[in-house]
């Protein structure tokens, strides 16, 4: 199918960009298109105007300091993917997004635009989740910070409000000492995973981060839980959906298996890690 109709602008500064989409509560914000542009071939999306964030200046910096990552709207995947200075202060970026779809995508698409398309079966949803990271909008009325447990509503739904861009998401560093892991079942590499595990193990305890498994993505504390038990407790804390890719038994059967795997393999990575003093 072909999209129906849209205007069209490019604007060429971010203030320019911001009140067009405050002139058009039906506009929508276009970054790598490679979720938008589906839907609107699809027609599952027909907004009256795209407002193309490509010819903004200054939109695509990746920022790192100890603190963490700071990733401009207009950063490629393949860009973030591509940072050993990324990789050195938060791996799980990087892990996670060796596995988001297959390199062209990669190098269209961005991160921030997978962040606030809240699909809950993308990597970066539940990393962003996992590591308490958040998002900076702008829109007329201003600024503000949104944390990740505000992010994210419902299936491909955001608190971003219609009028507000998002320049750009924050993923904390990982803590020295600290470990991490990521793993996920999809039927081939690069497609979306039928099921997928983030984990975190620091001093503050250890965490699992879910990605399609639930209509959000999900986090769920597995601190003291003993090995052997942790893909059941996991599940008791979450309800894997059933969709015509997998059932709900066969989700809450990789929760049980990955789960164990990746919170072993994050605990093993926290211990290369302080062994290395890092
Ligand atoms: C075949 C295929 C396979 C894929 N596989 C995966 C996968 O395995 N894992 C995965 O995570 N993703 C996958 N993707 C999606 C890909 O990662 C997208 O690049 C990602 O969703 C980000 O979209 P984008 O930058 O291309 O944003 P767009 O497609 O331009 O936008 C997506 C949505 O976010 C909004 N948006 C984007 N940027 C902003 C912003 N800065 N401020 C406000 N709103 C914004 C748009 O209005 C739109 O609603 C796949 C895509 C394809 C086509």
């Amino acid at each position: 199918m072909k999209p129906a109709p849209f205007a069209y602008h490019r604007p060429a500064s971010l203030d320019e960009a911001l009140t067009t989409l405050a002139g058009d509560p039906h506009a929508k914000v276009l970054a790598g298109g490679q979720s938008l542009v589906p839907l609107l071939s699809m027609r599952l999306a027909q907004p009256s105007a795209l407002v193309d964030l490509a010819g903004i200046p200054g939109l695509d910096g990746i920022e790192v300091d100890e603190h963490g990552v700071r990733v401009g709207a207009l950063a490629r995947h393949s860009a973030v993917l591509a940072s050993a200075d990324v990789r050195r202060v938060q791996p799980l970026v990087g892990l996670a997004l060796a596995h988001v779809a297959h390199a062209t995508i990669r190098n269209r698409g961005t991160t921030v635009g997978s962040v606030v398309h809240a699909d809950a079966a993308a990597e970066m949803p539940a990393v962003l989740a996992l590591l308490g990271g958040s998002v900076e909008a702008a829109s007329v009325r201003g600024t503000r910070t949104i944390a990740a447990d505000e992010l994210y509503l419902g299936p491909l739904e955001s608190s971003l409000a219609p009028d507000e861009i998002a320049t750009s998401a924050w993923f904390p560093a990982l803590p020295p000492g600290a470990g991490v892991a990521f793993e996920e079942v999809a039927r081939r590499q690069g497609d979306y995973a039928l099921a997928g595990v983030a984990a975190v193990a620091d001093d503050a305890g250890v965490r699992a981060g879910y990605l399609s498994v639930c209509e959000v993505p999900t986090v769920v504390d597995l601190t003291d839980v003993p090995a052997g038990g942790r893909g059941d407790a996991a599940l008791a804390r979450l309800d894997p959906a059933e969709d015509i890719h997998a059932t709900a038994a066969y989700r809450s059967q990789l929760v049980r298996v990955l789960t164990e795997r990746v919170v072993e393999s994050a605990l093993v990575s926290r211990r290369d890690r302080a062994g290395e003093g890092r």
